[in-house]
């Protein structure tokens, strides 16, 4: 007898973008082998969870008839290539995407393992050489020695976080309203250990600029060094940023322009305004409708409020467009036509479903992870308890005039950071079950970090900490001001000007 041991399956899709027919795909098997939701992650991914481990190959099967796939979403590879769903300027979003396409099928493991055990592939190798042919010439025998991230964000929305990836690309549009190009950043990344001060949450730094025709190379030869230079000794200080932070950028460079043979041009002018979603519908320039929805904690399911879920089943059937998981665990139901666009209002009603502007700012702008109990390493709630944080703050915020300013408020049940807490204007990060460390003062458009605030704290000390500094931001921020920027002015916490000073 073997006990039920259950799996999370986690399911690639380039930028976030899915058809109408796999999302169906998707929706059945969270039924048919999964706990009946689908959870979209913050690096744009599905989530299936509580599949059994003698469903896992059917169910894998399965995903990959509907043209996804389980490979690389895991592991200590590249993961699914983020890039901003962008919809409301289609041509470019079109360029973009291609290029997340095209990094993560480039970076893609090559081993026909994964097809030889879940896909019933013929086996063709005993090992990563055959015959002297290499079978994973990016990666070689012994893979990177950490989970390695991409995202792809289009100013001015920075909607990816791209400071928190290892590789971050930052597109840049040309005179003719086409794409130049990439500003290239390295060295991101969100996790951290507690009580370990030598390891923390670090932003990318941009390097330079690329065409799109240097992409593939430019990437593949930034894994390679980390393939090379990674630590492999100490898990936990085996991520990029470390890497760069212990040889220095001026060396990595150095080795990256080494390594292409030829060297990045300067980095060119961008701006970024915001991290968030913009939600409801807004028409495309092509004409199309888009509908980006908010999808508390990026959980799908249906609740005695509303069914989100067989909603999204029924817009599924009938839509002519695509999905597209956003980076802030939402969904773009996009390239709507006019016609459709009734139909689907009138399933969302039919439903019970809002858009998402209905509710307060801080609800629309929360990240949280998965965490208990489905999460492993998670210490304390995340996506069960946040709604009902925001729920208590949500009246001190009415009074203080603040129901609808944008504070982006994160999440995560342990400091590995998969809601990207280091990037919250308020976050919390789980220490045991109901006590949270909490950071103030990251930038509002993700280019600061945050900074711890209160160690082990639960409920009603956040509500007596974030209370009167809500109220004093409201009488005394300038105008425009955002809350991280407030914290810092006003001598809650100090600006963490990288993250080799964050636990200064
Ligand atoms: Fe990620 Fe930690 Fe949350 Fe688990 S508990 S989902 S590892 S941040």
């Amino acid at each position: 007898l073997e006990p039920y041991f259950q799996f999370m399956l986690r399911v690639v899709t380039p930028g976030g973008v899915a058809t109408p027919e796999q999302w169906l795909v998707m929706d059945s098997l969270a039924d048919k082998y999964g706990t009946g939701s689908l959870k979209l992650t913050t690096r744009q991914a599905f989530q299936l969870h509580g599949v059994l481990k003698w469903n896992l190959k059917h169910t894998i099967q399965e995903i990959h008839q509907a043209m996804l796939t389980t490979l690389a979403a895991c592991g200590d590879v590249s993961r699914n290539v983020m890039c901003n769903p962008n919809p409301y300027q289609s041509e470019l979003h079109s360029e973009v995407f291609y290029w997340s396409q095209q990094l993560t099928s480039h970076l893609a493991p090559k081993t026909p393992a994964y097809h030889e055990i879940w896909l019933d592939g013929e086996k063709v190798v005993d090992s990563t050489e055959q015959e002297g042919v290499e079978v994973e010439p990016i990666y070689g025998p012994v893979y990177l020695p950490r989970k390695f991230k991409i995202g792809i964000a289009v100013p001015p929305s920075n909607d990816v976080d791209v400071y928190s990836q290892d590789l971050g690309f930052i597109a840049i549009v040309g005179e003719d309203g086409k794409l130049a190009g990439f500003n290239v950043s390295v060295g991101g990344g969100m996790g951290m250990t507690h009580g370990d001060t030598a390891t923390y949450p670090q932003l990318a730094k941009v390097i330079g600029f690329v065409t799109p025709d240097q992409v593939l190379d430019l990437a593949e030869k930034v894994v390679t060094i980390q393939r090379d230079y990674g630590n492999r000794s100490v898990r936990k200080y085996a991520r990029f940023k470390y890497t760069i932070d212990r040889h220095g950028m001026p060396w990595f460079i150095d080795e990256l322009q080494d390594r292409l043979g030829w060297e990045l041009a300067p980095a060119r002018e961008f701006h970024f305004e915001h991290t968030g979603d913009r939600y409801g519908w807004i028409k495309g320039k092509d004409g199309k409708w888009n509908l980006n929805l908010y999808v508390q904690a990026g959980r799908v399911v249906d609740t005695e409020d509303n069914k989100l879920r067989t909603a999204l089943r029924e817009i599924a059937k009938i839509h002519t467009g695509d999905f597209r998981l956003t980076a802030n665990q939402n969904l773009v139901i996009a390239n709507v036509t006019a016609q459709k666009k009734t139909k689907i209002v009138a399933l969302l009603k039919e439903y019970g479903i809002a858009e998402g502007t209905q509710y307060s700012a801080l609800r629309r702008s929360a990240l949280s992870c998965v965490a208990l109990p489905t999460c492993g390493l998670a210490m304390a709630e995340a996506e069960r308890y946040l709604p009902s944080l925001i729920d208590r703050l949500e009246p001190v915020l009415a009074e203080a005039g603040l129901r609808d300013k944008e504070i982006n408020i994160r999440m995560t049940g342990c400091p590995n950071g998969c809601a990207r807490p280091a990037l919250g204007e308020i976050s919390f990060i789980g220490k045991s079950p109901g006590k949270y460390n909490m950071y103030m003062g990251a930038g509002f458009s993700g280019d600061r970090l945050s900074k711890m605030y209160k160690e082990n704290i639960g409920e009603d000390e956040i509500m007596d900490t974030l209370t009167p500094i809500i109220h004093r931001y409201a009488a005394e921020r300038n105008n425009g001001e955002h809350f991280g920027d407030f914290v810092i002015r006003a001598g809650y916490v100090k600006a963490v000007t990288d993250g080799t000073n964050f636990h200064e």
